[in-house]
């Protein structure tokens, strides 16, 4: 009983709540370390905030990435957690598997993607608008 206790304990203290993944793996793997991804990558009360934000907007409200999420949510799937999964080790392991040049490739893709997502979320936005 004690025994299984410690390790709840020590499962607490050193695995991420949100996805799992180990100190270990995440001092290793991360250049900030598992303290910053518990606190500021998969801080837990980002995604209570978050729940709570889902359940009180207006579905139709809700862009697309949120409807999503909240129709997993209201059936009760878990999909959309990062289950074992980092962003941060995502892209290092990504950097350390291409050359420079394939990596600069593709954060120019990502940002022309984050950009073309943000003027798409703009104009819906303004849409809205017009129609409210
Ligand atoms: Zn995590």
């Amino acid at each position: 009983m004690r025994e299984q206790a410690t390790d709840e304990h020590n499962d607490r203290i050193h695995i991420c709540f949100i996805c799992g993944l180990s100190l270990v793996q995440l001092d290793r793997d991360t250049d900030e370390g598992f303290v910053f991804h518990r606190e500021h990558d998969h801080n837990i009360w980002y995604y209570v905030y978050f729940l709570i934000y889902l359940d009180n907007k207006d579905k139709s409200d809700l862009n697309g990435v949120e409807s999503a999420i909240a129709e997993q949510v209201d059936n009760e799937e878990l999909s959309w957690f990062p289950i074992l999964k980092s962003l941060k080790i995502i892209k290092k392991q990504g950097k350390n598997n291409r050359s420079a040049t394939d990596a600069n490739k593709s954060e120019d893709l990502g940002l022309r993607m984050r950009l073309k997502y943000q003027a798409a979320d703009e104009s819906l936005k303004n849409l809205e608008s017009l129609l409210t």
